[in-house]
């Protein structure tokens, strides 16, 4: 059997106990499981005591409930200590993912595959998502300043960082990039008779309830641009011409209205006649 034995009671009201039980037949000094050995323990030789006891300690409640306050404390306040820690190094560590001292990289823009043999040679590093990229800000290609903070994921109290989605870094890099901004104007006075030269950009279709009463008609919305970049629509069911997209034509049209397409500046004509530039 197990034998255990009070010792005393301290201050705190916790109890201690002398565990003489052996670990091994659990104080029943042998056990039929070693049937074919010898039913007996070889641990105590069949006492089913140790000669060294384990002390155990049994709390009252209200003073384990104070020993796990302080734990919790204790623990608490070292977390705090490791996020202050890993707070004060964060430009440290984010330099272990490739970032300058400062937290930052530069990303370069455009194409830069067409150039990657150079960027390489001119020391900048490649990772997928953002291509290639610089530590410090270059004169040769222009890029896009990034910062740590846009690109890691930071878990302080982890004591880490790691890389975002390529895509949600792509989302960041667009928007600092900055857009180009639309050279079209707007062209002539609604009601003017305009005689052009421009290049046919684009058609898109939609169909629309025919007038005739049943079935659909095709609409035809053509996109012209003159060499200033200004914006020509003229869109009808009879806006459909046979001329390959980037061909220069003479647009001969009335200017029905000026509009606003997305932040790009569209003359809209009506009564269109196209045809080939005359040389
Ligand atoms: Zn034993």
């Amino acid at each position: 059997m197990a034998k255990i034995v009070y010792l005393r009671t301290d201050k705190n009201g916790t109890k201690y106990y002398a565990n003489y039980t052996c670990p091994r037949c659990g104080g029943a000094g042998g056990s039929d499981k070693w049937a074919f050995t010898g039913w007996t323990c070889y641990e105590c030789g069949g006492t089913g005591e140790r000669p060294t006891p384990v002390i155990e300690k049994e709390y009252t409640p209200e003073y384990r409930a104070k020993l796990d306050e302080r734990a919790r404390k204790r623990a608490e306040a070292k977390r705090a200590k490791q996020v202050e820690e890993f707070n004060n190094n964060r430009l440290a560590i984010a330099e272990k993912y490739g970032f300058n001292p400062e937290g930052k990289i530069y990303v370069v823009t455009g194409n830069t595959y067409e150039i990657r043999e150079e960027l390489r040679e001119a020391g900048a590093k490649y990772r997928g998502g953002i291509n290639w990229y610089f530590l410090e800000k270059q004169d040769r290609y222009p890029t896009i300043e990034l910062s740590y903070e846009e690109c890691l994921n930071i878990y302080p109290e982890y004591g880490t960082m790691s890389w975002k989605d390529l895509t949600e870094v792509q989302a960041v890099l667009n928007s600092k990039i900055p857009t180009e901004e639309d050279p079209s104007q707007y062209v002539g006075q609604v009601g003017e008779r305009l005689d052009l030269v421009v290049t046919f950009k684009k058609r898109s279709t939609y169909e629309i309830p025919s007038y005739a009463g049943w079935g659909t008609d095709t609409v035809g919305i053509n996109v012209f641009r003159d060499d200033a970049g200004n914006c020509f629509i003229w869109k009808s069911t009879s806006a459909f011409f046979n001329i390959a997209e980037g061909s220069q034509v003479r647009l001969r049209g009335t200017v029905k209205e000026h509009s606003d397409y997305k932040g790009t500046k569209q003359t809209i004509l009506q009564r269109c006649k196209v045809g080939a530039v005359k040389l």
